[in-house]
């Protein structure tokens, strides 16, 4: 019985990679250093995964930056503005495509499917010239090889590399990418053949986009790809792997119908579905790679589980063609529980990181050939049941509460325009207000502060007055500035969600359990485990000081549910759904006490709420119902003169715009600036909005300070698709990673622009 891995963490359990990098970035180290670094990184995952007694074992999911930007440098499709002039492609152009360099931008990145991880995005038009400029999957077979291990080499699957482009600058917007296909094919023929001469007997094409809605031309690019590859293919072993989510019926019959393909891998973690497809029918003589170890949490296999289903799929496919798998890479989850040193062994019984989950594939595909190893099976029954009945787990109180607003709808019961008349009257602001999204500059000493706090080389006392220095230097500026609305900076908060799990039960936080984002920079997502209770106030002492320092109106800031959920680690042992309304629950006992204690205008962000829709279609509408219902629980329970904002990091609208309306929040702001107004489009289109509506005057992302006339310009053009009544006036997102010397002349540009208008309406 065999057992193989999609994908492996690149980064190294102490992030070794994301240190060499950022060192050779910073012209700190040379290219030999980072090579070194990388090359001890791949060898000690292949011996790991051989020592483990992995069959199938990954080459290639190494990259220096990202595996699609690996497969356009495989491909040579290098964007003309990077002036590469052929031959193999190095650090300088690669790098370049992937970050800029001093006078040419970076290429666009973009999320990979529904993870937290971006990809660079391949920009392609009708004259992109393709030629075999990266040797990199053959040098890391080799090198594999040669340390004594035989290896699976990965590519990028050529139709998903192709729907996953765009086409290029000054490429009309309707070029299909996928008419490339058979101008890029003749490369991955080059590869192949190269893969097969330095000995490979299987090659591994990701085609992960066969998970989404595709169309029949589409899928018939699948068939076209795969058969004309197959004379160069004959006398490999191919596997096409899938992830992510179920495989619709039509996309499982096109590939099972690919003569040359020999395995198909599917994710049966997040694909239950794709499981009744297997059982109506499976090309008989072929591989099943069982995705059911899953790489995109941390939690332990439920081993006894995974081994009756796979006694199932053994019968329809037979004992020889069974390979277990994990359910995608492991490039998305953490890297290794080892390293774990301050999460409790009970809680640590429950997890499973990559270097685990790996032992996980192993034990199932030995217990399945008749060698269970019964110690790791009944350590890991036993850890299951702990985690079932474990009190720390389940609050009997939160999951009735929870299960309670199920169905139910929750709504303020005043509409949205007589609630921004009542608040008016209360808070009596100008014309169009302006405020900010919440956190000021995080400077070094800032964190200095609340790093020395944690380790408790600082007093409560001394912690306390340094931050509220800080909130009241942040609201003197704003006073000066002559904002409308403030904010109290942030100080004491390292990230939005954090901030929160820290102080809510169900949340555990990890030492080391980094995941790549992009590029060298990785995510420690909080773990939540058991249900969501809040045991006291959260930000109440904070935002009432802050208050207390000012007579304008001093925004409550709390981050929402959705994005506390899609940020974090969640539990597979419910629905997403029910911990999304035990967080709501937490979140609206916060707002009606800042509410009790005279904070009049609470922002509840929800920055991803966007990112966690389902990669199909026909399972939206389910998800932006309970994810809006949500928002909508924390703040059902204010008065209609309380305020409640809401702020998002995107401006890509136009397809959830009805349900950001039905969020029913009285004021949103939301990132703009750096969209071509696509956002303005949807009002334009004759979407009708009634409530506040705040969308970026300028760029926080990047150090340029805005002029004046320029943001003037812009909210004039807001203007002529909104009412003057309903637009705020504010910057795209949080401020902390910009400098005061930034922040400052930026935010005098806007509330100059701000008054500019006034006197003009
Ligand atoms: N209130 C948060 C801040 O200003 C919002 C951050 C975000 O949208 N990502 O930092
Ligand atoms: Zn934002």
């Amino acid at each position: 019985m065999a057992s193989h891995i999609v994908g492996y963490p690149r980064m190294g359990p102490k992030r070794e990679l994301k240190f060499a990098l950022e060192s050779f970035w910073d012209g700190k180290s040379s290219a030999e250093d980072l090579q070194k670094v990388s090359a001890d990184l791949r060898s000690s995952i292949w011996k790991q995964m051989s020592g483990a007694g992995i069959k199938y074992i990954p080459s290639n999911t190494f990259s220096y930056y990202d595996q699609v930007l690996d497969t356009t440098a495989l491909l040579g499709a290098v964007p003309s503005r990077y002036n590469w002039t052929g031959g193999e492609i190095g650090f300088d152009t690669y790098f370049s495509m992937a970050r800029g360099n001093a006078s040419v931008p970076a290429m666009e990145m973009t999320k990979w499917f529904d993870t937290n991880y971006h990809f660079i995005v391949p920009e392609l038009g009708p004259d992109t010239k393709f030629t075999y400029a990266s040797h990199k999957a053959v040098t890391e077979y080799k090198e594999a090889k040669a340390l004594g291990v035989d290896t699976v080499p990965v590519l990028v699957g050529p139709v998903s590399y192709l729907l996953l482009s765009k086409p290029a600058k000054g490429v009309e917007k309707s070029f299909s990418p996928l008419s490339l296909l058979g101008k890029i094919l003749p490369i991955y023929k080059e590869v192949v053949a190269e893969l097969k001469a330095a000995g490979a007997s299987w090659i591994q094409f990701d085609e992960p986009t066969l998970v989404k809605d595709l169309d029949s031309h589409q899928l018939q690019a699948f068939t076209q790809a795969y058969t004309e590859l197959e004379a160069t293919l004959s006398g490999l072993n191919v596997l096409i792997e899938t992830y992510f989510a179920d495989v619709p019926a039509e996309a499982y019959k096109t590939i099972t119908s690919l003569k040359v393909v020999t395995g198909f891998g599917f994710d049966l973690v997040r694909g239950a579905k794709t499981l009744d497809l297997i059982k109506g029918g499976f090309p008989s003589g072929k591989y099943l790679f069982a995705g059911l170890v899953d790489g995109r949490n941390i939690w332990a296999n439920d081993l006894a589980a995974s081994l009756s289903t796979l006694q199932a799929l053994q019968g329809i496919v037979g004992k020889d063609k069974l390979v277990v798998s994990t359910s995608s890479s492991l490039l998305h989850t953490a890297v290794d529980l080892v390293n774990e040193t301050k999460l409790d062994d009970e809680i640590k019984s429950w997890m499973a990181f990559a270097a685990q989950k790996v032992v996980e594939v192993n034990a199932l595909a030995k217990a399945l050939a008749g060698q269970k190893d019964e110690v790791f099976f009944s350590a890991n029954a036993a850890a299951q049941a702990s985690r079932k009945s474990s009190p720390r787990v389940n609050n009997k109180a939160v999951q009735k509460a929870a299960a309670a607003l199920k169905g139910s709808d929750h709504r303020r019961s005043t509409n949205v325009s007589a609630r921004l008349d009542a608040q008016q009257k209360k808070l009596n602001l100008p014309i169009l207000p302006t405020t900010t999204i919440g956190s000021f500059p995080q400077t070094a000493d800032l964190r200095r502060v609340r790093r020395e706090y944690k380790a408790k080389k600082i007093s409560e006392d001394n912690y306390v007055s340094a931050i509220k220095e800080e909130i009241s230097k942040v609201v003197k500026l704003q006073e000066e500035l002559d904002i409308d609305v403030l904010v109290h900076g942030e100080p004491e908060r390292n990230d939005m969600v954090e901030y929160f799990g820290e102080q809510l039960s169900g949340f555990a936080f990890t030492a080391n359990g980094w995941v790549q984002s992009y590029g060298s920079r990785c995510v420690k997502p909080p773990v939540i485990y058991g249900d969501v209770s809040r045991p006291k106030a959260m930000t109440v002492f904070w935002s009432s000081m802050a208050q207390s320092m000012t007579a304008r109106p001093m925004k409550g800031m709390l981050t929402g549910p959705v994005t506390i959920l899609n940020w974090s680690f969640v539990r597979n042992d419910q629905p997403r759904s029910e911990t999304c309304y035990q967080i709501a629950l937490a979140i609206k006992d916060e707002v009606e006490d800042l509410e009790k204690a005279g904070i009049t205008v609470i922002q509840i962000d929800e920055a991803a709420l966007r990112e966690g829709l389902p990669l199909r279609k026909s399972e939206e509408a389910f998800y932006l119902e309970w994810a809006v219902h949500s928002f909508r629980i924390t703040n059902v329970g204010v008065q209609d003169t309380t305020q409640i904002h809401t702020h998002m990091c995107y401006s890509n609208f136009n397809d959830i715009i009805h349900s950001i309306i039905d969020m029913d929040a009285d004021v949103i702001t939301i990132e703009n600036s750096r969209s071509d107004e696509k956002l303005l489009s949807v009002f334009r289109e004759g979407v009708k909005y009634g409530a506040g509506i705040g969308p970026g005057v300028y760029d926080i992302h990047s150090p340029r300070i805005p002029s004046t006339e320029e943001i003037a310009d812009r909210i004039n053009k807001m203007l002529a698709v909104l009412e003057t009544n309903i637009l705020w006036v504010n910057p795209d997102c949080g401020l902390k990673t910009r400098k005061y010397a930034e922040v400052k002349p930026a935010l005098t540009a806007m509330v100059e622009a701000a008054k500019l208008l006034r006197t003009e309406l």
